[in-house]
Parts: structure tokens; sequence; C-alpha cells
């Protein structure tokens, strides 16, 4: 193919799943740190309370539901999902200028969005993060502190079913060294900037 008539390559979309507490955050955060692929997150949409060191417009953009449901209606999500009893989207704006210019997009979303976008065949490569037990899980939620009973029960209630959607993604990891999954991870996803 001559150089005129190559296609622009396209950024991947990467999805990367887990139940709460499986250390998916701690995870994308390492990921994104690696330079040698040109890879960025995507920040998501987010109606739930900011919790203390969290930043708006760093760790989620932090919208009320009027906004949220307006952004619905506008057709500016590319997912969203009712989570725990709150709205988390991922707005096109985010993924799409990034692709375009081969950047490599990372979103860190849950079952149902990954499956709203898995419908449209644009997930590049999907990966389940999973918690050596539901412990781990536990003590990650506690030691985090930022749950009340009620919230803590209610995430470790949903990881059971989020597990079940394992098997739906490419790749499973298991985060029992953060280290070596975020190794394995960075495997998975570096053959995707090689272009064909
Ligand atoms: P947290 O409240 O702990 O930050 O996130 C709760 C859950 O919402 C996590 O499973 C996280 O992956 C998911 N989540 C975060 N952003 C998005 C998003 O943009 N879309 C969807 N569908 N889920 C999200």
């Amino acid at each position: 193919m001559s150089n005129s008539t190559k296609q622009a390559f396209r950024g991947p979309l990467i999805i990367i799943s887990g139940p709460s507490g499986s250390g998916k955050s701690t995870l994308v955060k390492e990921l994104l740190k690696d330079k040698s692929m040109p890879l960025e997150g995507a920040i998501s949409v987010t109606t739930r309370k900011m919790r203390p060191f969290e930043v708006d417009g760093v760790d989620y953009f932090f919208w009320d539901k009027m906004k949220f449901q307006d952004g619905v209606s506008k057709g500016s999500f590319l997912e969203w999902a009712e989570v725990y009893g709150n709205y988390y989207g991922t707005l096109i704006s985010e993924v799409d200028a990034r692709r375009t210019r081969g950047i490599g997009v990372v979103l860190e979303i849950d079952v149902q969005g990954a499956g709203q976008i898995r419908k449209t065949g644009a997930i590049s490569k999907s990966i389940f993060v999973v918690p050596p037990d539901m412990n781990a899980c536990e003590a990650r939620l506690r030691s985090r502190g930022t749950e009340t009973e009620e919230t803590l029960a209610k995430r470790l209630a949903s990881a059971k079913q989020e597990m079940e959607q394992a098997a739906e993604y490419d790749f499973k990891v298991v985060n029992d060294d953060l280290e070596k999954a975020v190794v394995k991870i960075k495997d998975l996803i570096r053959p995707l900037f090689i272009e064909r």
C-alpha cells in the first residue's frame, strides 16, 4: 500500500473491568505511567459523591444527575450504566479524538458498560481483573476507608455477579501481585500498536 492510500492508524480501545476492590484502578494508574506506548485513560463522568483526595476532572468529572441525564439525551456518551446506585459514563469526546490521533484509550468501566461497547464491535481488547479471592477484595475496600458498611455491602454483593461476566472478556488477569499483573497487561496491549 502506498503512503497516500494507507489508512491512518487508529488507536486501540482497551477495556478493563473487575469487581470493586480488585485493585483495577491502581493497575490502570500504573499502566498509564508506561510511556513506551501511546496510551491514555479516559476520564469518566460519575454522579457519585467525590471522595476525599479525589479531584474533579482528574479522577472523574463529577456531575449531578440532571447534567448526566442531559448528556445521555444529547448522545454524549459512548456508554453509561448505573453502578452501585450511581450513574457512570464514558464521554465520546474522551475517546474518539485520541483514537483518531493514533493514541490507545483505556476505559476502566463496569461489566454493563463493557457489554454495551462489545455489541458495537469497537473493543480492541478487553481485560477482566480478578482479585485473588473475595477476602482480598473486602480487605482492600476496607483499607481504602472510602465506603460505609452499606456501600461496602452493595459493592461486595455485586462482585459475585460481575465475576460471572469474566468469561465475556478476552483475558483474565489475577491481581495477586501488582507488578506482575501490570507487566501481564502491558504484554497483552503492546501487540495492538503494531501496525498491520
Ligand atoms: P468507583 O465508584 O469505585 O470509582 O467505581 C465504581 C465502578 O464504576 C467501577 O466498577 C468502575 O469500573 C465503574 N466505572 C467507572 N467509570 C465508569 C464508566 O465510565 N462507565 C461504566 N459503565 N462504569 C464505570
